[in-house]
C-alpha cells in the first residue's frame, strides 16, 4: 500500500469514527489465525499513552492494521526511533504518523516544567527533556491552558522533524517511498487534524 492510500485509509476510518459508524474491521478470529505468521500494518502511529485517544478506535482499524507506539507526549528516543525503523525495514510499513492530542496532560506539564520557578522533581524530568526543543517560547505566561493547542501542535511537529531528519529517511523521503506526517486529535469530537 503506498503512502497515498494509507493516509486516505485512516483519513476514511476517522470520518467513520467520528460519525459514529466504526465498523471495527479485522477483529474476526480467522483474520487474527491469519496475523500469527505475519502481519503488514500500513502505518505507524507514534501516538500518546494518554487514554483519550486510542489510534485503533480513533481510525477505526482492527488487528494487524497498524503498528502503534505509544509513549507519553508522543516524544521521540533512541528506542522509539528503533521501534520506527523496525517497522519500516522489516515489516515494509511506509506511512508514518505522529499523533498528539489537545489538552494533552504530558505536555501541560512539560509547560509547567518551563516556568522560571524552581520545583522539586516530578519524575518525568527525563520526557519534559525530550520535548524541550519544541516548547522554546510557552509557558512564560500565565494562563497555561491557552497556550496548551499551540504547545500540542509544535510537540508533534518537533517529532515529525526528528523523524524526518534521521540520515536513514533522507533518501526514502526523496523518493516519496516513504512520509511523514503529524496529526492531532480533538478529544470532544475524536476528529483527526492531520498538519501540513
Ligand atoms: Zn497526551
Amino acid at each position: 500500500m503506498d503512502c497515498e492510500e494509507a493516509l486516505f485509509r485512516l483519513k476514511a476510518g476517522n470520518r467513520r469514527f467520528v460519525r459514529g459508524e466504526s465498523l471495527h474491521p479485522h477483529e474476526e478470529r480467522e483474520w487474527r489465525r491469519h496475523l500469527t505468521h505475519e502481519q503488514h500494518p500500513f502505518a505507524v502511529i507514534l501516538g500518546c499513552s494518554g487514554s483519550q485517544a486510542p489510534p485503533e478506535l480513533v481510525f477505526d482499524q482492527g488487528f494487524g492494521d497498524l503498528f502503534v507506539i505509544r509513549v507519553a507526549g508522543n516524544v521521540v528516543s533512541p528506542e522509539i526511533m528503533a521501534s520506527l525503523q523496525f517497522a519500516e525495514a522489516r515489516l515494509g510499513t511506509r506511512l508514518f504518523v505522529v499523533l498528539g492530542h489537545e489538552g494533552c496532560r504530558i505536555v501541560r506539564a512539560a509547560l509547567e516544567e518551563n516556568l522560571a520557578a524552581p520545583r522539586p522533581p516530578s519524575g518525568i524530568e527525563g520526557l519534559v527533556r525530550l520535548m524541550m526543543p519544541a516548547l522554546r517560547g510557552f509557558g512564560t505566561g500565565s494562563d497555561l491552558d491557552a497556550q496548551l493547542s499551540a504547545a500540542v501542535e509544535a510537540n508533534v511537529r518537533w517529532s515529525v522533524q526528528q523523524l524526518i531528519e534521521r540520515p536513514e529517511a533522507r533518501q526514502p523521503l526523496q523518493e516519496k517511498r516513504i512520509q511523514v506526517v503529524g496529526a492531532v486529535c480533538q478529544l470532544e469530537t475524536g476528529g483527526v487534524r492531520f498538519l501540513d
